[in-house]
């Protein structure tokens, strides 16, 4: 069996930059509190995510202080705070005692012009001043290019230049509304890095479903930093998912990665509530339904052998196994689960209380759970 779809024959190096607690902290109506966002710090901490952007500390008050906090937890991660480009904002966030900042500013002749109502030439000069002021306090500096996609190519370019210059350690390239597809990003990626020797971070956001696509298509052509949220929350339809990133990177690219793969269920399920949000049964990678067989076909081929119809096993993301009874069941799953509950079932009798756990699901338009199952076996084989 081929299975190695990917072109990579080699591993490749690769960063998580999870932004959970700044960008993802930004979805409409979300609020971590500061016990919370430390919660969530240690948890992607667990996992081994390499950077966390924790905050915006120019917001002051309990933004700033939960990024404090954070900090003097000792993570073996990298704390990094998010500025835009002026000293004063630098300033702010070194105080926080941050080993890394994110200086962004926009790229796109929409968010020049019409949002700070200034001139490209303004936002290198602010940027140039902005990192060189950061790097000489000794702080990594990510520099963003915010809006990115919709830049002009050439202008992105001079911008990188002159970050490099300014002594930046890598650029951020931001699809700031998620508009671009995989195959056109990596060819930018590339010409990008064939004009700018400095490491590249993807930041993709999601509005066309297309964040961890695109977020894996910029790695393959060279970025090695991707920013992540836990479960894709951000703003509008949010972000690359830190679970579907990993996972795609272990899975689909056969990459060696050194993340506890085992904790991105409880971790995505404590952001969900924490967030307030719902994870939906089929979200990829951490949905309760996905490793739930129900149809005949599928739930028979699962006993025999769960790789048939599972790309990983459960356990590997923190998540079960299970066999669902229901309109699509068939009788072997049937007799299994019945044995589960204790009472051996032959063929024959199989056959004849299938139609009865069918009607039984049209009706109710669910699964059956243990008791109702056992409830129509006994209608069918009253008890001696
Ligand atoms: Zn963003």
């Amino acid at each position: 069996m081929n299975d190695n779809f990917s072109p990579l024959s080699q591993p490749q190096p690769v960063y998580i930059v999870d932004t959970t607690l700044r960008d993802g902290e930004q979805a409409p109506g979300v609020v971590f509190t500061t016990k919370e966002k430390i919660a969530i710090a240690k948890l992607l901490d667990e996992i081994g995510v390499d950077q966390l952007e924790a905050g915006t500390p120019i917001m002051g008050g309990a933004e700033a202080e939960a990024l404090k906090l954070i900090v003097k937890l000792g993570l073996r991660t990298s704390i990094m705070a998010w500025c835009r480009a002026s000293i004063n904002e630098v300033k702010v966030g070194l105080a926080c005692g941050v080993d890394a900042l994110e200086i962004s500013a926009p790229t796109s002749d929409i968010h020049i012009v019409q949002k700070l109502k200034t001139s490209r030439q303004a936002v290198l000069e602010n940027m140039v001043e902005a990192v060189s002021y950061a790097k000489a306090q000794g702080v990594y500096v990510s520099v963003g290019a915010e809006d990115t996609t919709r830049s002009d190519e050439a202008f992105v370019i001079e911008y990188a230049l002159a970050a490099k210059k300014a002594g930046a350690d890598r650029l951020r390239y931001c699809d700031t509304v998620g508009i671009i597809d995989p195959l056109a990003l990596c060819e930018r990626i590339r010409r990008l890095r064939e004009k700018v020797p400095l490491p590249i971070e993807i930041h993709a956001h999601n509005d066309f479903g297309l964040a961890t696509a695109n977020a894996l298509a910029a790695w393959q052509a060279g970025a090695s930093f991707i920013s992540t949220t836990v479960t894709g929350l951000g703003e509008r339809s949010g972000n690359a998912a830190l679970e579907e990133v990993i996972m795609a990177l272990k899975h689909i690219f056969k990459q060696p990665v050194i993340y506890d793969t085992s904790k991105l269920k409880p971790t995505c399920n404590y952001v969900a509530t924490a967030a307030n949000r719902i994870i939906s049964v089929s979200k990829p990678i951490i949905g309760e339904a996905l490793f739930s067989h129900e149809s005949g076909i599928h739930a028979d081929a699962a006993l025999k052998n769960p790789a048939t119809y599972e790309p990983y096993p459960p356990e590997e993301v923190g998540l079960e196994r299970h066999l669902i009874i229901g309109k699509h069941s068939g009788s072997a799953a049937l007799r299994n689960r019945l044995g589960e509950l204790g009472i051996e079932l032959d063929k024959a009798t199989a056959s004849r209380l299938l139609p009865a756990v069918r009607d039984f699901a049209i009706k109710h338009k669910r699964a059956l759970t243990g008791t109702d199952i056992i409830y129509l076996y006994e209608q069918l084989v009253p008890r001696p």
